[in-house]
């Protein structure tokens, strides 16, 4: 059974252009210092609901909604991941996920069964664990990158940047390193505070000056900015 920490009946936000429910998927095994859901991090937090009691509150939405988005905590964690989404097709709802791809082997079996994947990037491949705090997680987020390019579902690569988070320069770097693995789709997400144990600084007002968001969206076909 699915082990989960809360759901979200209806959400206007989580699937681009769809309404969804949102099925936060319990633990986590990194330690991004902004993270916004601290409670969903530790793996062995009982679950708040059944995946009994999910699949009948979606039987009751059928028709009412166009999707359900797996989101955590990371969903890759969990084995039973693939039987879920299963059951959430054969009930005619379109699937979408969020990750921090620390799990390629898993993101790999659940791929095809998605129809949208929302990814974080959180930094360089190389500094990420600067950010997560686990050595190794930018091989892991460079792998899941290529394999959700690879797959062809639809999807976004976004970043959550603050000045206190990623140097201009990291910032930049990132933007590269995505661009040559042919993304076409990055957005950057300005950080909240809303949620997040540790507090930052004021966002240093230069940090995404016009000349960096322009040179930002040159790299890419499709470039945004979503203010905090
Ligand atoms: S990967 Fe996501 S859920 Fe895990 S610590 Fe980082 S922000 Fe939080």
């Amino acid at each position: 059974m699915l082990h989960i920490g809360g759901m979200t009946p209806c959400s206007a936000s989580d699937y681009p252009g769809h309404f969804a429910a949102v099925v936060f998927c319990q633990g986590c095994s990194w330690r991004c210092t902004y993270c916004h859901n601290p409670h969903l991090l530790p793996v062995s937090e009982p679950s708040t609901m059944t995946w009994d009691d999910v699949l009948r509150f979606l039987g009751r939405r059928q028709g009412l909604l166009d999707a359900v988005v797996f989101s955590g905590g990371e969903p890759t964690l969990q084995r039973e991941l693939v039987y879920a989404v299963r059951a959430v097709r054969d009930l005619g709802f379109k699937v979408g996920m969020h990750t921090a791809g620390m799990s390629p082997e898993r993101l790999r079996d659940v791929l095809p069964l998605l129809d949208w994947v929302g990814m974080d990037v959180k930094a360089p491949f190389d500094e990420y664990d600067l950010i997560t705090g686990v050595a190794g997680s930018g091989n892991k987020a460079r792998d899941s990158v290529r394999r959700i390019l690879d797959s062809g579902v639809d999807h976004e690569f976004r970043t959550t940047v603050h000045s206190a988070l990623l140097s201009h320069e990291a910032l930049l770097t990132m933007a590269d390193e995505l661009a040559t693995m042919d993304v076409q789709h990055y957005v950057l997400q300005e950080f909240r505070q809303q949620g997040c144990a540790q507090p930052l600084p004021a966002m240093r007002p230069e940090y995404l000056c016009h000349d960096t968001v322009e040179r930002l969206g040159r790299q890419f076909r499709r470039f945004s900015v979503r203010e905090a």
